[in-house]
């Protein structure tokens, strides 16, 4: 089969003939649709971060189930598929608390060393990032990382509910419980904080701050429900929420991930209320803190892992919305692509009217 695949560290995106393993125990073979391009995979192949190369990213993966594994039992041959990358094993005590996203062997989703690899290239194994690989025809994943969805949801919107969508839009419902009537900002309006601007309106929140330096992106922002946009390229945005909200947000959003960004969206906190950090633009970023300012307002800081999400709970609830016209997937999808462009499309993102990326034709 055909998948696009990383030989080294920064070595780009080629084209490869791979093999790919029939399914054992509840594995799944999935005949990949439509895969997004999330800068994740772009970091990992661009840094030495534990991945073995050769390695096939892509975790944003829809498709269609081609053959099952003996012991997989939710889903069957046919049915519409979204993988997400949280892997779990549903059996610690993490899992049973329903805390998936805090598993405690997160590898129980993958092969054994010792058993063959999934994937191989003339007889050497290719590792599989994050137990999905979508940047291929075809995946064979775990069936805990694998979502049934409508079939009436097409697959590009579907690849982008496994990560930018569980990520931004989780990061409010789930990790912060943004309640009705609440104040939140979502700094950084990209391709994930636009999804935390849609989760911040089927929660109710009555005051949706999107703070950006491109106008383009605060433009679409509001089209997605944002009340009011702040360019902090243009004026100081920690005045600009007080001034809007009085008192400060309830819950700040952090897409962007540098020390001054996070050190802003700790300002624009209220009493009581918290900031979440989900963008990792600067990997060696450290944010300080003056302890006893952070006790005298109760304000917390807060590290989001994909949107304490439940995925199967989750991506079938925004696919469901979305079908009812109640979350916003179409705008997302800016530009569409084929599996030996993953290099071009990853340039293309460089372009702030481009919101994402989806392998369509594979
Ligand atoms: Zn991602
Ligand atoms: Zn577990």
């Amino acid at each position: 089969m055909k998948a696009t695949v990383v030989r080294a560290v920064n070595a780009g995106f080629v084209s490869a003939d791979l093999e790919i393993a029939a399914p054992v125990g509840r594995e799944v073979l999935v005949d990949v649709k439509a895969s997004g391009l999330c800068h994740t995979d772009l970091t990992m192949s661009k840094f030495d971060l534990g991945v073995p190369f050769p390695a096939v990213f892509g975790h944003e993966v829809a498709g269609v189930v081609a053959e099952v594994g003996p012991d997989v039992v939710e889903l069957a041959v046919g049915d519409h598929v979204v993988g997400c990358l949280v892997q779990y094993c549903g059996a610690c005590v993490k899992c049973l608390s329903g805390k998936v996203f805090q598993c405690l062997h997160p590898e129980s989703t993958l092969r054994a060393p010792d058993e063959p690899a999934r994937l191989t290239e003339n007889g050497t194994p290719v590792t599989q990032a994050f137990g999905l690989g979508g940047f291929a025809q075809q995946a064979l994943i775990h069936e805990n990382q694998l979502v049934k969805v409508p079939d009436e949801v097409p697959f590009p919107q579907a690849a982008l509910l496994g990560c930018g969508v569980v990520t931004g839009a989780g990061a409010v419902l789930n990790t912060a419980n943004v309640q009705a009537g609440d104040s939140i900002v979502v700094i950084g309006a990209g391709g994930v904080g636009l999804n935390a601007i849609n989760g911040a309106l089927v929660a109710g929140a009555a005051t949706i701050i999107a703070v950006d330096i491109a106008d383009d992106k605060l433009t679409k922002a509001r089209s997605f429900g944002a009340t009011h946009v702040v360019n902090s390229a243009e004026v100081d945005p920690v005045e600009a929420v007080r001034q809007i909200t009085g008192n400060g947000a309830d819950a700040v959003f952090d897409f962007v991930g540098t020390r001054a960004v996070a050190t802003q969206g700790l300002e624009m906190v209220a009493p009581g209320g918290g900031l979440y950090l989900i963008g990792v633009i600067d990997p060696t970023s450290h944010l300080d803190v003056h302890q006893v300012g952070l006790i005298g307002s109760q304000k917390r800081v807060q590290g989001v892992y994909m949107g304490s999400t439940t995925a199967k709970r989750d991506i079938a609830m925004y696919a469901r919305l979305y079908l009812e016209g109640r979350f916003e997937l179409d705008a997302l999808l800016s530009k569409e692509i084929a599996l030996d462009e993953v290099n071009e499309g990853y340039e293309a993102l460089h372009d702030p009217n481009v919101t994402r990326v989806v392998i369509t034709s594979l």
